[in-house]
Order: structure tokens, then sequence, then C-alpha cells
């Protein structure tokens, strides 16, 4: 834990006006946008690398618990901790956008955003769009292995990051990966702290693909259903027809609704809805989907005349979590995602787990990834509401496992889905992956100081356990050591 001595001697490394242990500062990074809830023992506000080398040279050195934080929009208790927090926001130039080698080289503090208005000045976008692109970071981004609305065609973080400058727990800087559009040396630790959640070091720099904004014509195209299976066979007849939107997401009628209360505005509400952005190359792509629509019993078949309307559509996606929040006492986000010929079975066992525990769980989200998120209203007040939430996640956690999904899509593991983890790598991967985690993070934090008590930071279970698996502790017959 942190002592007073400690804040002390951090002002004396970094200097003035970086270290806060004021109430109004901790309580500022005191949650994630997720309701997680933990108050830091104080702040550390990064303006260099220099900095982060410092403090976490210092903290390694103290064996002091460092969480990076980059703008705290996580959504699994990733970001929140009763240690240190080291906030990367104000590290946030751009360094370089290179339209010859297609890369943009900037700071982990830069906002997803502003990084794609500055490409759009050059003809260029960096595709993948978390929902809360507008605060996001792109360190953040890159540590969560975020996805998108965009992901659905042009795939996740992971698929445009080439190279990343990381301060090791050690306090060392160290670049893994090039910016090259190809490079086969040595193994791809790039890629290692894509969805590291801050656990292996603390990225400061990122060199990101970049992609020229596509010469075609962007229709959006906002479709109502009046029985959602209609809408799931949609998705499905979408891709048995080989058309690749460029955002296919789910809305049902909670969602909707509050949205509407929530930008005063009037969409058609029915059973479920797609928000479809579809790319005209030929002038035939939205002929091939509406006919799709048509098929599939979409009852309102609306496409954005102008790029206000297609604004607000898209407003109303990337808001829709904080709409619904604002209408219930409490929501618990999920973020399993299940293969995508499974939706249907997806959405009706969220229909019967919803009836089942007497739950409303609205469904919203990137349907053309398998990954809609369900977001579960409860009571948390409510000992017994509490106890049918969680069993209804559980349920669908072991569903996603089931089907061959996974019971994280692009949200992460923070604190929320240890469990989980340990239950997907058991059913699918074998459980020595975990070890083989582990060792891995031993490897680049051997005092266990970045982000402890998260991700794979789990106890080992019997449950887990052949005979031949130890406990955490015992490490002596570890499967991957022989
Ligand atoms: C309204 C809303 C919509 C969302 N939509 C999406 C979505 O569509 N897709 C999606 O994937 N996620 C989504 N999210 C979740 C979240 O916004 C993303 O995971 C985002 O990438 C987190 O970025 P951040 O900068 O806020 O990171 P933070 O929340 O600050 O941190 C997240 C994790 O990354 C670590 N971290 C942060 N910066 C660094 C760094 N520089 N070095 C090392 N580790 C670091 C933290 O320690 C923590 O473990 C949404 C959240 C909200 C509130």
């Amino acid at each position: 834990m942190l002592t007073e001595q400690d804040i002390r001697s951090l002002q004396a490394v970094l200097g003035e006006g970086k270290v806060f242990v004021d109430h109004e500062t901790l309580e500022k990074y005191s949650s994630d946008m997720g309701g997680f809830c933990r108050k830091p023992s104080a702040v550390v506000k990064a303006f260099s690398v220099e900095d982060v080398s410092k403090v976490l040279r210092y903290c390694n050195q103290r064996r002091i618990p460092v969480t990076a934080w980059g703008a705290g929009s996580s959504l699994t208790g990733a970001v929140v901790t009763d240690n240190l927090i080291l906030d990367l926001s104000n590290m946030d130039r751009i360094l370089k956008i290179d339209t010859v080698n297609y890369y943009v080289h900037a700071e982990a503090g830069v906002v997803l955003d502003r990084l794609n208005k500055e490409l759009e000045r050059y003809g260029f976008f960096f595709p993948p769009d978390p929902a809360s692109s507008f605060i996001c970071t792109v360190g953040g981004a890159v540590a969560e292995g975020a996805g998108g609305l965009r992901c659905v065609k042009y795939g996740t973080v992971k698929d445009w990051v080439l190279a990343v400058k990381v301060v090791l727990a050690s306090g060392e800087a160290v670049v893994f990966g090039e910016p090259l559009a190809k490079n086969r040396a040595g193994y791809n630790l790039a890629q290692l702290f894509v969805g590291s959640e801050g656990t292996l070091g603390v990225i400061v720099e990122v060199w990101l693909k970049i992609a020229p904004l596509p010469d075609a014509r962007l229709r959006r195209i906002y479709a109502v259903f009046d029985d959602w299976r209609d809408a799931g066979n949609t998705i499905i007849e979408i891709r048995q027809k080989r058309i690749v939107p460029r955002m296919l997401e789910f809305f049902d009628r909670v969602g909707v609704e509050a949205a509407n209360k929530f930008h005063g505005t009037n969409l058609h509400v029915g059973e479920a809805m797609l928000l479809i952005d579809i790319e005209e190359f030929t002038g035939k792509e939205l002929e091939k989907l509406v006919s799709v629509l048509k098929h599939n019993n979409a009852r309102v078949i609306r496409v954005a005349e102008n790029e206000e309307e297609a604004e607000m559509l898209l407003q109303t996606r990337a808001s829709m979590y904080l709409a619904i929040r604002a209408t219930a006492k409490t929501v618990l986000v999920e973020d399993v995602c299940v293969p995508i010929d499974r939706i249907l079975d997806y959405l009706e066992k969220v229909k019967q787990l919803s009836q089942k525990h007497g739950l409303t769980i609205s469904m919203n989200g990137h349907a053309g990834d398998g990954n809609i998120h369900p977001v579960i209203f409860y009571d948390p007040e409510n000992p017994d509401e509490v106890a049918r939430a969680e069993k209804t996640v559980e349920v669908l956690v072991q569903f996603a496992i089931e089907v061959g999904g996974t019971v994280t899509g692009e949200h992460g593991v923070g604190l929320q889905k240890m469990d989980g983890l340990v239950k997907q790598l058991a059913a699918h991967n074998g459980i020595q992956t975990l070890y083989l985690m582990q060792k891995l993070k031993k490897v680049f934090d051997p005092n266990n100081i970045l982000n402890p008590g998260k991700y794979i930071d789990v106890p080992w279970k019997s449950s887990e356990s052949t005979s031949e698996h130890p406990t955490q502790d015992s490490g002596s017959s570890d499967p991957t050591a022989r």
C-alpha cells in the first residue's frame, strides 16, 4: 500500500503538478463506466515516457500496484484500483501520419475520435470504432483489444496494431513490433499487449495501421421488424448473400424507446431493429440489402436521406448504453459473443432467461459479429433480484461457452469475467493455457505490480484442475513445465 512517504517520494521524483491525493481527484477516478468502484490512494498524471518510467521504477522497487488509466470507460472493472492510478490521458500527441506506409504513430492518450478527425484530413481512417470512441484513448483501446461498430467489416483493434512502445514494470521503455507492412522478425510481442488490460506493461505509444477512406457512397439503413426472429434471420441471410456491411447493429424495443427519450427523437419502434451501413461501389449493394430486408418481413426500411439523419442514427447507437442506463436503477452489461450462425439461439436464450428470472434484458449491439450485448436491469438493493441477475449471467456465460462462443467479445475480463475466462479456457483450450499466460505475466511483471488481482490473476479451483494440476501457490506440478 502507498504510504505518505511514498507520496512525498513520488512528488520529489516527478516534480510539481503530477501527483494527486485530494478528495475530488480521487473521487473522479473511483469508478469505471460499468459501475465498478474502488477508490485509489493516489493519482499520477504522466506527461512523458520519462514520467511513466519514473513511476514504474519507484513502484516496482516498493511493490506498489499501478493501474494505467486512459479514459476510464472500461465496463468490467479493469481500470479501478485502491492503489495507484497512472493517468495517460495527457500524453496525447499524434506524432506522425504516414500516408505512404499507411500508419499513424500516436501517444497512448489520444482519443480515438480525435485521431480519426486528424486522419480524415489526409483521406485516411483508423477503422475500429468502439461506441465510446468519443472518449476512449488509443492506449485503452489497444489494452482492451476493443471492437466496435465497423469491426464487422474491418476487424477489431488487434487487426490494426503494428507496434507498441511499452514501459515495463522495471521502468525500462521497449518497442515491440515495427511500422512495416511485413515483418517476420521474432515473436509477435506487439500483439501480446492487445487485450493485456494493463497487466504486462504501460503502453505509451502505438503505431497503428490506417486505411484510405473508401471511395464509396455510404448508405445508412434503419429497419424495423415485428418479430425478433426476422431480424435474426436477416443477419444470417446478409452473410449467406455475401453482403459485407460496414456496420450491422441490433436494437430492441427497450433500447430504442430509451434512446428516443434520451435524445427526444421519434425513431420507429418494433420488436427488433437493425442499423446497417453499406458501402456502395457498384450501385447495386443497397438494392441487394433491401431485398434481404423485405424477404425477412422488415416493416419499415428507412434509408437515411442526408448526413444529419445518418449522424442522428449513429448517435442513437453510440449512446444506447447511456440512454438505457438513464432509465434504470442499475444495469449490468454483458459481452458474451456467439458464432454468428447461433445468433437466433442466442436471442431465444436471452428471451427465455428474461422470462424465467423476471428481469428486463435489453439486447443491443454488434449483431454482425455475434456480439449483441444483453443489458440486464436489476435493483442492487433487492438481494433476490441481484441473485437472479447473477444467475442469468452465469447461464449466459455457460451458454456462450457451450455453443463455441466467448465470454467476452470485446469488453475484456477485468474483475467481471475472471471466472468466465477460466471456464472458457478450460472448456475450449485446456487449462494449461492459463498457466502459460500466468508465466508470461511473471516474465514481464515479476513482482505483480501491474493491475494485479484482475484478469488472469485467478486462484485455482479444484473443478478446473485435473489431478496433475497444482494449486496456484504450489507451482510444483505445473503441466506446462513438462
Ligand atoms: C458508452 C460505452 C460504449 C462502449 N462501446 C464499446 C464498444 O463498442 N466496443 C468495445 O470494445 N468497448 C466498448 N466500451 C468499453 C470501453 O470504452 C473500451 O474498452 C475502451 O477501449 C477503453 O478505453 P479507455 O481509454 O477508456 O480505457 P480505460 O477504461 O481507461 O482502461 C481500460 C483497461 O486498459 C488499461 N489501460 C488503459 N490505458 C492503458 C495504457 N496506456 N497502457 C496499458 N494499459 C492501459 C487499463 O488499466 C484497463 O485495464 C464502451 C464503453 C462505454 C462506456
